[in-house]
């Protein structure tokens, strides 16, 4: 070994000895991670750290700030960091650029384990998840994740997927709602490609299905999702699902589904309990670039008490919190004041029950972090007319009201204006699982609260 080569190997041990210990890496994602990493290059400004696999490479990558700091602190100047692959780093001295494989997994990128924070009301849920994810098919099939809405099912799920398919591409994952699965089932059969879809499922190396309890009463889905389950069990391959209840509890299941489902492991998620909102809340606003100093502690505590019913709902406040305090008040320090005069009308108790124009308002003003006033008003910011879009496509629903009335109770719009917007949304609701995911999610509200 060279001079230089022990030099590098000391450092880096001293840095390693740093990341394991910091909280935000962990000793799972250490050892899994950060072990078998090298540093193989530093200069005056950067240092290049070399790992044997692609998966590593993501996750270090993901890291670099915190791999930076640790590093500059312990030569005393700053420098830049990249992660390579060890074999880039004896051929090609710069990374190549590969483009990721088209995928039809369906998988929404955004959900990932590093971004989902974990507290007593979601830790076992999230142990499983992961571990499923590390070792897909060795696991319980099918593992069973359930809660209520808001509480990080859906987010586990992909992170399921995207985990598995950071690791191994070629690991055929595939993502859907038990009502996109429906949906397919009934189409198939009217074209006659059920068999085709059957296979393509059969296939399959890891099934995600979200929200399983819409599937209940469906007949024909049942049987077609019944062969699919035992074959994809049969052949050890892995299967996850979520519910908003138990599986024993979903009215309209097949008996033989229940006795399947309850042969795999069940995992339920509750509500975040205090530290686990703050921390949810915090994390937000560090990944939303937002100086943490901006939010008195008092208002982050008083947004924990008051919106954990569901991690939706923590995020809806801390939104309006910061569109409110940008937009109306003059104060560069969001105080509780502040925070009161943002939540203020926000929980009025005279629209409950019934649906109303007023109930619908409020639900989806809260549900896009708005307040009720942005909803009617003339801006024409994207998410504001979205959620206007979506306010006024469900008082036609829900109220069938007239879309000159319509109008009326969003300022004063022309019904044509109404007309499109309901064109709109019924044409988003086909294109964009998302956000359909997002309407049916607003009609449970509606008819909830
Ligand atoms: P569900 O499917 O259970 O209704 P989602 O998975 O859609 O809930 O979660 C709702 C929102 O809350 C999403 O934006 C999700 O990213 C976020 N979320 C939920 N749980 C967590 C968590 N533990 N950490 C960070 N974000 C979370
Ligand atoms: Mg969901």
């Amino acid at each position: 070994m060279t001079g230089v080569e022990y030099y590098y190997n000391d450092l880096w041990a001293k840095a390693k000895t740093q990341l394991k210990e910091d909280s935000s890496i962990g000793k799972l994602v250490y050892e899994t991670y950060f072990e078998e990493s090298n540093l193989v290059f530093l200069n005056e400004e950067k240092a290049v750290i070399s790992v044997p696999t692609n998966l590593q490479k993501m996750i270090l990558t993901q890291k670099l700030a915190l791999i930076a700091e640790t590093l500059s602190n312990l030569i005393h100047h700053p420098v830049v960091c990249d992660v390579r692959l060890q074999h880039e780093v004896v051929s090609t001295p710069e990374p190549v650029e590969v483009l990721p494989e088209q995928s039809d997994d369906n998988l929404l990128v955004g959900y990932t384990f590093d971004n989902f924070i974990v507290g007593p009301s979601n830790k076992e849920a999230h142990s499983a998840a992961l571990a499923c994810a590390l070792t897909p098919g060795n696991f319980y099939t099918p593992l069973f994740i359930y809660g209520n809405s808001g509480l990080g099912k859906t987010h586990l799920l992909n992170a399921i997927g995207n985990y598995i398919k950071s690791n191994d591409p070629t690991k055929r994952v595939f993502f859907t709602s038990s009502t996109d699965f429906v949906t397919s089932v009934v189409n198939s059969i009217k074209d006659n490609s059920i068999e085709a879809f059957k296979q393509r499922m059969n296939r399959l190396d890891v099934l995600l299905m979200d929200d399983i309890q819409f599937i209940a009463g469906k007949e024909k889905s049942h049987e077609v999702f019944f062969n699919i389950f035992n074959e994809l069990v049969n052949n050890k391959k892995q299967i996850v699902l979520t519910s908003d209840r138990n599986p024993s509890e979903i009215k309209g299941l097949e008996e033989r589904l229940i006795s399947r489902f309850s042969s795999g492991l069940s995992v339920g998620l509750d509500s975040p309990e205090f530290e686990t909102s703050l921390a949810i809340l915090k994390f937000r606003l560090e990944s939303q670039s937002v100086d943490p100093y901006l939010v008195a502690d008092d208002v982050l505590a008083y947004i924990a008490t008051n919106f954990s019913k569901d991690v939706r709902k923590l995020e809806g406040a801390l939104n309006r919190l910061l569109f409110y305090s940008i937009n109306f008040s003059g104060s560069d320090k969001i105080d509780f004041k502040v925070a009161l005069n943002a939540f203020k009308g926000n929980s009025s108790s005279s629209d409950k029950n019934e649906i109303s124009v007023n109930k619908i308002k409020r639900v989806v003003s809260d549900y896009y972090g708005l307040t009720k006033q942005q909803l009617v008003s003339n801006s024409r910011t994207k998410n504001i007319a979205s959620a206007r879009h979506i306010a006024m496509y469900f008082c036609r629903k829900f109220l069938d009201l007239p879309f000159i009335k319509i109008g009326e109770e969003f300022g004063k719009r022309d019904h044509s204006t109404v007309i499109n917007a309901c064109e709109k949304v019924e044409s988003y609701m086909k294109s964009d699982i998302n956000y359909k995911q997002a309407i049916y999610e607003l009609e449970k509200l509606i008819n909830q609260t």
